[in-house]
């Protein structure tokens, strides 16, 4: 059964790095390589647009970038060196002439796909150096998305025909990340988006395991960004590990789990540095049997609290608040309902002016930014006292505006302001973990 093998911007952010990502593949046997770009490009790429949207300089950042570039491709490269390097020139003019020419959004999504286009090429030409059979696979050919962002899985299969051509031992590389949008230019699936990119691509060819490759020895109960002494998860449901995912935990984008699931295809996230540690399997198989299992927080969260004695004995109400909503492309995380009011979260506050006006006919609508969701995920069932208390009382120095428990027997959601959000993780890292 195939493997897909996603690695990320730090694991092939180097040439050394680039090198143990080709033993990697060997050992795993993978049949489908999906690389982000090296790390620090896509920030770069994004400088780089905005640079050009205000008509400022961009030779500094494209310089940069340039020699972190061509300084791989020199320490990894002798017989396909040349080959490399004009690609190298190639892309780099490429996006010296779409800043040039800037033409809003898609000269930007142009402009950001360029470090996985480049990186997926210097190291096929790698693969090949060494002597392995090598063939990149250029994904937007493949990975086509709607207007509304959605992946059309269907021509995504077609990447399994192209793949069926080569021999048993020719390992396919491609990019994570971008794709073909619905005018046909090229566009990208979101920050991070090379996860998704991967299980998508794991579904689309039946393939065993998606593995991530990253920096940290799999999927830790905290995040190890603002919490010391978090430990790796050996193992996880898809439910877990897409709640965490959706709710913050950095190592995976939140759309991975889902097509993985659906296929019974499982995640086995591993640190790129430290090959021989175990990692984090994640599976169909039962939750944790943990109390409490792991937290993560997600920023950014914008509150809109609607109220309206209209809700009061009335049906249809949630119906038409949920429909404005709709109407703005804009999904809700956490919601909350008491008999005269609705609170509820967002993570995107694109639309928020249009979607105040719309509610405004509903009730008085509050907004309220700068806001962090902490969602705590375990064994938390609905039949055992003292679970939702244990956690609220961890955190009772902190002002809770918002708790969502009882949805799933997994999970606890809560919201506080932004400026709480380190000190909750580690209250909770203090109080949740030594009861497990
Ligand atoms: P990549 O570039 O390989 O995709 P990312 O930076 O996207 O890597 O994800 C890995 C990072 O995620 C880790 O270095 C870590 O700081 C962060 N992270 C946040 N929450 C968690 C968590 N719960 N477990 C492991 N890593 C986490
Ligand atoms: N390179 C892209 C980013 O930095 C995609 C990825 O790394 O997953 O967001
Ligand atoms: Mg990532």
């Amino acid at each position: 059964m195939s493997k897909v093998l996603k690695f990320g911007g730090t694991s092939v952010g180097s040439s050394a790095n680039m090198r143990m990502v080709a033993e990697i593949i060997k050992g795993e046997n993978a049949k489908v390589t999906v690389l982000s770009a090296m790390s620090g490009t896509t920030d770069s790429l994004v400088k780089i647009s905005s640079l050009a949207k205000n008509k400022e300089d961009i030779t500094p950042v494209v310089s940069f970038l340039s020699d972190k570039y061509t300084t791989c491709v020199r320490e990894l490269l002798t017989d396909y060196q040349a080959a490399a390097l004009e690609k190298c020139e190639q892309v780099f003019s490429g996006i010296a002439n779409a800043a040039a020419s800037y033409d809003g959004p898609s000269t930007e999504r142009q402009i950001l796909a360029q470090g996985e286009l480049l990186t997926s090429a210097i190291f096929t030409f790698y693969l090949k150096e060494i002597g392995y059979k090598a063939k990149l696979i250029n994904i937007p050919d493949f990975m086509f998305v709607d207007e509304n962002g959605k992946v059309d899985t269907d021509k995504l299969k077609n990447i399994k025909r192209e793949i069926e051509t080569g021999d048993k031992d020719t390992f396919f590389v491609t990019q994570g990340f971008i794709c073909t949008n619905a005018e046909g230019k090229l566009d990208n699936l979101g920050r991070g988006g090379s996860d998704y990119s991967a299980a998508l691509i794991g579904a689309a060819i039946d393939s065993s395991e998606v593995q991530i490759w990253t920096d940290i020895d799999g999927m830790h109960n905290n995040d190890p960004r603002y919490v010391e002494n978090t430990y790796p998860i050996r193992k996880m449901s898809f439910d877990e590990a897409a709640e965490l995912a959706y709710f913050g935990a950095k190592i995976l984008h939140p759309a991975t789990i889902q097509p993985c699931k659906e296929h019974g295809i499982a995640v086995r996230l591993k640190n790129t540095m430290n090959r021989n540690a175990e990692g984090t399997l994640i599976t169909n198989d039962g939750d944790s049997q943990k109390r409490f299992h792991a937290v993560a927080a997600k920023d950014n969260i914008t509150v809109v609290r609607i109220c309206s004695a209209r809700m009061l004995m009335a049906y249809g109400f949630l119906r038409q608040v949920f429909e404005v909503f709709e109407n703005h492309k804009t999904s809700i995380d956490m919601i909350t309902t008491s008999e005269v009011a609705v609170s509820l979260t967002i993570d995107n506050d694109l639309n928020i002016d249009s979607i105040v006006e719309d509610l405004k006919p509903l009730g008085k609508i509050e907004v309220e930014r700068n806001s962090a969701i902490i969602c705590v995920v375990g064994k938390i069932g609905y039949s055992q006292a003292g679970l939702a208390a244990h956690i609220l009382e961890s955190i009772k120095s902190i002002p809770v505006k918002m708790i969502s428990y009882g949805a799933s027997a997994r999970s606890m959601a809560f919201l506080v302001d932004s400026e709480y959000k380190k000190e909750v993780l580690r209250l909770l890292n203090n109080n949740l973990f030594n009861l497990c």
